[in-house]
């Protein structure tokens, strides 16, 4: 009986996959760390990553309920077929959930990752997941996410939350989208590669934001940062803001001076005056629960039943 079996959860990033299983607590089990890179240098990204999860799975008596996968990636409306994936070769384009579920023969539920962090978020801060909730993950880009009334809002083709890729105007340099002059480019860990190259060649990035405090160049990615989370904010009037990701965890990340940046450039009297704002609290297994609590809400869905979490 599915119900009481658990869910595979995989979180799959640029550098690193966490992979593990949850039960109905959404306390997760053998949760495994490795290598995405040494998945992409196979040249078929799909195919290692399917043997990584048989191999993984080996050692269970029973299959799970659902295999609940996490791509950096921008994914069809139907959540099938990857349409952008700058960091994984092979996947773009393929109907990549009927690939997987019939090398697998189990069911398969493919999300753009930060759906799956903002969903563990609202489950770690026990919020009531009604109204309007976004989240800003800034690691190496920017990813955002929204759930409206507890679904997760996609948009028409399913290629919503982009919010990397708004425009900083009268700049031109080039984005992985294949745009210019994306904020993403100015804001997130291949912009302080690039900002720590050019300005601070002696500093390991690891350290960047403590030995130089007060540096200007740091305090204006800050607020190209906020700018973005300001954005969506004034859009959105959103009923709470989560902002997590690589960045914002570093050693000495200026989060007062983040905090204040965003509030700075949001609409007064409202959504500044009352803006609920959270920082999430970043670990392997983050991405993982929230692929899980996600899979038991569409288990849940599909029954008609309410979730019991
Ligand atoms: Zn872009």
């Amino acid at each position: 009986m599915s119900e009481n079996r658990d869910i595979l959860g995989l979180d799959v990033g640029g550098t690193h996959y966490r992979m593990g299983l949850v039960d109905r607590s959404l306390i997760p089990r053998r949760v495994e760390v490795g290598s995405s890179r040494a998945l992409i240098a196979r040249g078929d990204s799909l195919a290692a990553l399917a043997e990584r999860i048989q191999t993984y799975l080996q050692a269970e008596a029973d299959a799970p309920a659902l295999v609940c996968i996490g791509l950096p990636a921008v994914l069809n409306r139907e959540r099938r077929r990857v349409l952008s994936a700058t960091n994984f070769p092979g996947l773009e384009g393929r109907d990549i959930v009927d690939w997987l579920e019939n090398r697998l023969g189990l069911p398969v539920v493919l999300e753009h990752d930060a759906y799956y962090l903002l969903a563990y978020d609202i489950h770690r801060l026990g919020l009531v997941n009604r109204g309007t909730i976004m989240g800003c993950y800034f690691g190496t880009g920017l990813g955002n996410a929204l759930f409206i009334n507890g679904e997760p809002y996609i948009g028409k083709n399913g290629t919503a939350c982009e919010l990397g890729h708004m425009p900083v105007p009268l700049n031109d340099r080039p984005c992985s989208c294949g745009n210019v002059g994306c904020i993403e480019m100015f804001s997130c860990g291949k912009a302080l590669e690039r900002l720590a190259r050019e300005r601070f060649p002696r500093e390991p990035i690891g350290t960047l934001f403590s030995a130089h405090p007060d540096a200007p160049e740091l305090m204006d990615f800050v607020r190209y940062m906020a700018a973005a989370v300001a954005t969506e904010v004034n859009i959105l009037d959103p009923d709470h803001v989560l902002l997590g990701g690589g960045l914002v965890q570093m050693a000495d990340f200026p989060r007062e001076a983040f905090r204040k940046a965003i509030l700075d450039s949001t609409r007064k009297p409202c959504p500044a005056e009352n803006l609920s704002l959270f920082f999430a609290v970043d670990a392997p297994e983050n991405g993982i629960i929230g692929a899980a609590i996600e899979g038991y809400r569409r288990l849940d869905a599909g029954r008609n039943q309410s979730p019991d979490f």
